[in-house]
């Protein structure tokens, strides 16, 4: 089991993995053949599906048999737009009028991911006859809305079409999610911030990823967070043994590019934190729900005060402190309002030096699982404390929004002091080798278009890189 330090007394063993060359190449067998059935299961479930939309406008859908014949029309249309994952590139597909207009649509190098993410419809949302309002082809996100015309009868069917970096549909793995929106930063901050970054932590700066999920309530942002956090998990510690004295090559990462410099091993410690913010209050997922303050010095630094860091050595000690944070979130979420929906919950991974006494801070890693985006009707609502929640939950996630955009800005007015959340992010944004994905999670139902919309321009705006197009048929 991981044991409980604080930053300055930590007592990690430096176990190296064993990682022979036979058991990385068994692995990366594994890990195609896996891939090779997905793809054949998927292509199945697209059949499947396209199969399914024709007979239930064959029957007449009884939810709303317009609406179904009309996505399925265009997504007939649409058919054959999706490109690969793999592609990078700019997005020029005619068919679907797209440009890019202030940025390539390049993710290497770029410190900003924006992706998107739609799960299957819910057996609760099948139940209600709700029916597949979004269409995700890579790059793209288009949510269907079903419109009345102003005589009040005819109906119409609003596609409201956005550009991303990555746009998961709902037969991606959260493999796919993490290979493309969370492991090139957890690769950058390994390499002590790659191109930039000298890996010492020195003049440079420390290099930090930050991993968001936003979405509305029930979209999938604790599912595909959780998954993330135990990629995160293996992958580190094979990407440290990988840079070690015993194998300097690197050659033991999984797509055999390697990393010359970065941390080992040997000479640096992993650490983990998990801890939440509710209604204002920090409260440390590792230790009793202890109550955490957060304070700014003079030099504009600012720490969690009290908050317990785990040294880990090995993927299972990460994952078992995973664990104990969730257990310590779900617990209370059974209470009246679901807890887990209206607080933010971060866990925070940090490399430290171990040949410096003060086990000095070389590099982090934070996986947020954001409060749920929808607010609105609760700014209405009579409780007291939910309003407050709720327009401190609003605050935080504009701020946050401010602030992603302005890493992307280069240097200006960051707005970080708005919210406890982007207060305790601050580094993610002011420093400049922060590097940031924010992965926008879609719940596909018909009834929740209007959240969806909100979702995907919150997502839009944090990096204007968009022309939408919004028609009519
Ligand atoms: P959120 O954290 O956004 O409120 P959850 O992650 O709890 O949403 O997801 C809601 C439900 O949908 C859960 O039962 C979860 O298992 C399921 N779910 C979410 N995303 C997916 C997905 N991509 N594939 C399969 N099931 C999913
Ligand atoms: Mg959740």
């Amino acid at each position: 089991a991981a044991t409980t330090t604080t930053t300055t007394t930590t007592t990690s063993s430096s176990s190296a993995m064993p990682s022979s060359k036979d058991q990385t190449r068994m692995r990366i067998e594994r890990m195609e053949a896996d891939r090779r059935d997905r793809r054949l299961r998927t292509k199945e479930l697209r059949a499947n599906r396209a199969e399914e939309e024709r007979r239930n406008i064959s029957l007449g859908n009884p939810g709303d048999v317009d609406f179904v014949g009309l996505v399925a029309r265009w997504r007939e249309e649409h058919a054959g737009s999706a490109r690969s994952h793999e592609d990078v590139g700019d997005v020029d597909d005619g068919a679907m009028m797209i440009s890019t207009s202030t940025s390539t649509s390049t993710t290497r190098g770029d410190k900003i991911c924006v992706c998107v993410r739609k799960r299957r419809l819910s057996p609760k949302e099948v139940l209600r006859m709700e029916h597949d309002a979004v269409t995700c082809l890579h790059p793209t996100a288009t949510v269907h809305s079903a419109r009345l015309r102003v005589d009040g009868i005819s109906k119409y069917c609003d596609h409201n079409t956005f550009v991303f970096d990555h746009a998961f549909d709902e037969f991606s793995s959260t493999e796919d999610v993490y290979r493309h929106a969370a492991r090139p930063l957890v690769r950058y901050v390994c390499a002590g911030g790659a191109a930039g970054g000298d890996g010492s932590g020195n003049g440079n700066g420390v290099p930090r990823g930050t991993v968001f999920a936003y979405g509305q309530t029930g979209s999938g942002k604790t599912y595909t967070m959780g998954g993330i956090q135990r990629m995160v998990a293996e992958d580190i510690f094979s990407i440290l043994a990988g840079n070690g004295n015993g194998n300097g090559n690197g050659n033991n990462r999984l797509d055999g590019n390697s990393v010359k410099i970065g941390f080992s091993s040997e000479d640096t410690a992993v650490s983990v934190a998990i801890f939440e913010i509710y209604g204002g209050r920090i409260q440390d997922l590792l230790n009793n729900r202890n109550r955490l303050k957060v304070l700014e010095d003079g030099k504009g630094e600012v720490v969690v005060s009290g908050l317990e860091e785990f040294a880990v050595s090995s993927p299972r000690e990460f994952l078992s402190l995973i664990e104990r944070g969730q257990n310590n979130r779900t617990t209370h979420a059974t209470e009246a309002n679901d807890v887990s929906s209206r607080s933010h919950a971060i866990c925070q991974i940090l490399f430290r030096d171990k040949s410096n006494a003060g086990w000095r801070l070389r590099g982090k890693l934070s996986l947020v699982d954001l409060a749920g985006s929808e607010r609105g009707n609760d700014t209405k609502s009579h409780d007291r404390q939910r309003r407050t929640e709720s327009s401190e939950i609003n605050t935080s996630l504009l701020a946050l929004k401010e602030c992603i955009r302005a890493i992307d800005g280069g240097s200006g007015h960051v707005p970080y002091r708005q919210s406890k959340l982007t207060l305790i992010l601050k580094d993610c944004f002011v420093s400049k080798l922060a590097r940031t994905a924010m992965i926008a999670t879609l719940s596909p139902g018909s009834n929740s278009t209007d959240h969806t919309l909100n979702t995907l321009r919150y997502a839009d705006r944090i990096k204007e890189k968009k022309v939408c197009n919004s028609f009519a048929q």
